[in-house]
């Protein structure tokens, strides 16, 4: 193995991101390689393996734009998520080095998913010229709000250098940017994060919001501090869908918290749907049709589509709509009665 493909293997080992990888130019998933440009940081984020660090894998932009080419041409992966540690706190250096090495990758040719992560306190112009190679671009918030994020990081301001950026990429790339939280770094609850999450939503329309569960990581500030459950973050992705796919209001959502604003281990569609009233799928509005646990936005429209010819309401059609029905049935009339309760389900 040559020295380069080495060096991007111990760096990639050692990245932190925890994002699911999807190639938006086709819509499918794709083997994001993470990485960082600089493995060396300035800045004092207590979650991050590289706060403080002085020495650490580092890349040229050349570097790794050949690197990143050779794997992709070998198959080995299918897109690139870039980002960059700040060493002396020099952000427009970091921004000019990520666009260099993004600039190199679309000058050969490469027309793949690109996700380039802007850093804090980044200047919009830099903004700009980097969103010209992206396929999508994002700024981690982090944490909920000004109070949370400085209990983990004291350099960066919320409102300046997080929050200000986050609108620009709305107003740069729309619909193609997105953020991310640290769950539990901070201490916050998951109403904490809710309220940052709907207003962004509301706001600035990211693509996707992304949810990692903070895990300690040794030499760091909070290396002592307890690791959050991954099933947090993993019903922070259900809460996150029925927002933004499902056409949930707050409103509604916020039964899915107990009375500390803390999402309980259950999927959060089951618990809200405890009260609904059976629906006949050949006459219920597709927004109710969307509350049914067991039907997503793609069956729902199916049954939709289907019943303008047929009825659906039968398990044989709703199947063949590519409804659950192991989840769906307890919520649905099909001419009986319900067919078990609820919390058998849950
Ligand atoms: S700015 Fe980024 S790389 Fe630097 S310590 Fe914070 S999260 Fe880590």
């Amino acid at each position: 193995m040559s020295e380069l493909m080495q060096k991007i293997e111990r760096a990639t080992s050692s990245t932190f991101f925890d994002q699911t990888g999807r190639n938006e130019g086709s819509g499918k998933c794709c083997n994001v390689m993470r990485i960082l440009l600089e493995g060396t940081c300035s800045f004092d984020c207590a979650y991050c393996g590289v706060c403080g660090k002085k020495t650490g894998v580092s890349f040229t932009p050349k570097e790794l734009a050949h690197g990143y080419l050779t794997l992709h041409r070998q198959g080995r992966v299918g897109g690139l998520l870039l980002s960059t540690g700040i060493p002396r706190g020099d952000v427009d250096l970091g921004m000019e080095k990520l666009t260099e090495t993004a600039r190199l990758i679309r000058s050969a040719g490469y027309r793949g998913y690109l996700h380039l992560k802007v850093l804090p306190g980044a200047s919009r112009t830099d903004i700009a010229e980097l969103a010209k190679y992206a396929t999508r671009l994002s700024i981690n918030l982090e944490a909920p709000n000004s109070s949370y994020l400085a209990e983990i990081a004291t350099v960066k301001n919320y409102r300046s250098d997080l929050l200000t950026r986050h609108q620009w990429l709305a107003e740069i790339m729309p619909d193609r940017h997105s953020t991310q939280f640290v769950v539990g770094a901070a201490g916050e609850s998951d109403k904490d994060i809710f309220d940052t999450v709907a207003t962004s939503y509301e706001k600035y329309h990211p693509a996707r919001v992304y949810y990692s569960a903070f895990y300690a990581i040794s030499d760091t500030p909070l290396e002592k501090h307890e690791n959050t459950p991954v099933w947090r973050a993993n019903r922070w992705y259900q809460m996150d869908a029925l927002l933004r796919l499902y056409g949930y209001s707050r409103g509604e959502l916020t039964p899915a918290f107990d009375e500390e604003g803390m999402l309980l281990n259950t999927d959060p569609k089951i618990l809200l749907a405890q009260n609904l009233s059976l629906l006949n799928p050949d006459t219920a509005e597709k927004s109710e049709l969307l509350r049914v646990p067991g039907i997503g936005a793609v069956s729902a429209e199916a049954i939709v589509q289907t019943r303008k010819v047929q009825s659906v309401r039968n398990t044989a059609a709703l199947r063949g709509c590519g409804v659950v029905m192991k989840r769906a049935l307890p919520y649905l009339s099909l001419g009986t009665t319900r067919q078990t309760t609820f919390s058998s389900w849950c």
